[in-house]
């Protein structure tokens, strides 16, 4: 099989998709190319299979990226509420989980069925289980970009490379967007795992292991970030919000610093209690502010326990700034198995930050997370994923 189009897309997930119902709907004929057995596949499995599509609260700070001013234009032009009008077209049953974050009532494939909905109606060609196994350059102007795919040739003036990033290769996960980006000169910034699990190693996992699904609330701190959320425990390390935020401000052998007691100001907290329980042992009162076991398992390892009466200033001084400001080594990440994104990638300077055209190679164009932008926990890569998805189909 052999086609001629005006715009390749590689990549059926969320950028691509909306690249191409964009394009589609200005009349250009868009071929998608995706090497998975079905679109979306990682829409699907998001926001625990509800999508949690956008963030009504989205700034640029709420991304990462060696360039902090790319994002704005993509963001400024593709709002969530012009995700919110397509969902809401599409009769899509919605609601506010917290702070902004967007999910689907029912579920997650009500967002992709709406995406190919919009792809189909604007007569725009899906190919999945398709292959690249090749991609030659130069040709001619009009068909400047032809890729070999074990569904056959196909030439177009422009491709749009929405091949995603490194996470979760069981779902469909490559390469192929760096080692294209670099192939054309372009700089691609080291990846690694971000919105991912920490692990603790030595005597930090031992000591925490048997805690393994205990939750509570903390402000974690890392270079400068702080994040206020949950924190788990998990057999390996800790998870949870507050975890997967502060995982992509972190890199190994940074400081990670917690905040145990996150509502209270933890010296005021000693001594009201000691005000008000003296008889009271520090693991008994603490118990109360945070799950027991987490609580005795502090007062074993890393706070004297005793009634709250024979605490002297200092001493509750000394306990507050272990509550305050708890130390914990990471040894690393869960990698990208469970990363929920890949940071770094195809670097933003070579980029047009209102089309994300190349400006190496004019019709080449990069969307979504395969570039160096990537969003915090809550919505937010998906926001990217549209924005710049809709920049590159309105510019193609
Ligand atoms: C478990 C999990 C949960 C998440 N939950 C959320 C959430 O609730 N909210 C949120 O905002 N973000 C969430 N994310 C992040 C979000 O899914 C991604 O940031 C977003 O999907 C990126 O969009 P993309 O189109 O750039 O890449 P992807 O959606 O990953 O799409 C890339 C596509 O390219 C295909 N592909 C790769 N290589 C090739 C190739 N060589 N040839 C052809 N096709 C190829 C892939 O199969 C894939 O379909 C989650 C991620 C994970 C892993």
């Amino acid at each position: 099989m052999t086609g001629h189009f005006d715009v390749l897309i590689v990549g059926g997930g969320a950028a691509g998709l909306m690249c191409a119902l964009t394009a589609g709907q200005r009349g250009k004929r868009v071929l998608v190319v995706e090497h998975a057995n079905r679109v979306g596949k990682k829409i699907l499995m998001s926001g625990g299979g509800r999508c949690n599509f956008t963030n009504t609260g989205t700034t640029p700070a709420n991304f990462l990226s060696a360039n902090p001013h790319f994002c704005k234009s993509a963001l400024a032009r593709f709002t969530p509420w012009h995700f919110i009008d397509m969902v809401e077209r599409h009769g899509i049953a919605y609601h506010e989980k917290e702070l902004g974050q967007l999910f689907c009532d029912v579920s997650s494939k009500l967002i992709v069925k709406m995406l190919v909905d919009e792809c189909h109606a604007a007569g725009v060609r899906i190919e999945t289980s398709c292959s690249v196994e090749r991609m030659t350059h130069g040709e001619s102007e009009d068909a400047a970009f032809r890729l070999h795919t074990t569904h056959g040739n196909f030439a177009a003036p422009a491709l749009v490379v929405a091949s995603g990033g490194l996470s979760i290769p069981s779902m469909g996960a490559t390469g192929f967007g760096y080692e294209l980006a670099k192939q054309f000169g372009h700089a691609v910034l080291p990846t690694r795992a971000g919105l991912v699990p920490l692990t603790l190693s030595g005597k930090h996992q031992e000591r925490l292991a048997d805690l393994s699904g205990v939750a509570l609330p903390v402000t974690a701190r890392c270079n400068g970030r702080a994040f206020s959320n949950y924190m788990l425990v998990t057999h390996r390390g800790l998870s949870g919000p507050a975890i997967l935020q502060i995982s992509s401000y972190w890199q190994p052998g940074d400081d990670l610093r917690l905040d145990l007691l996150p509502q209270h100001d933890a010296l005021q907290a000693l001594q009201d209690w000691q005000r008000e329980r003296p008889a009271a042992e520090l693991k008994t009162v603490l118990g109360d502010a945070m799950p027991k076991r987490f609580a005795q398992r502090l007062c074993e390892l890393w706070l004297p326990n005793r009634p709250m009466k024979q605490y002297n200033m200092p001493q509750l001084r000394e306990m507050a700034q272990v509550l305050s400001d708890w130390s914990l080594v990471a040894s690393g990440t869960e990698g990208y198995r469970t990363a929920e994104v890949t940071l770094g990638g195809v670097d933003t300077d070579e980029l047009s930050s209102s089309t994300m055209q190349s400006r190496r190679v004019p019709g080449l164009y990069f969307i979504g997370e395969v570039i160096d932008v990537t969003g915090w926990l809550g919505g937010y890569n998906f926001q990217w994923a549209w924005a710049s998805g809709h920049a590159a189909g309105n510019a193609v």
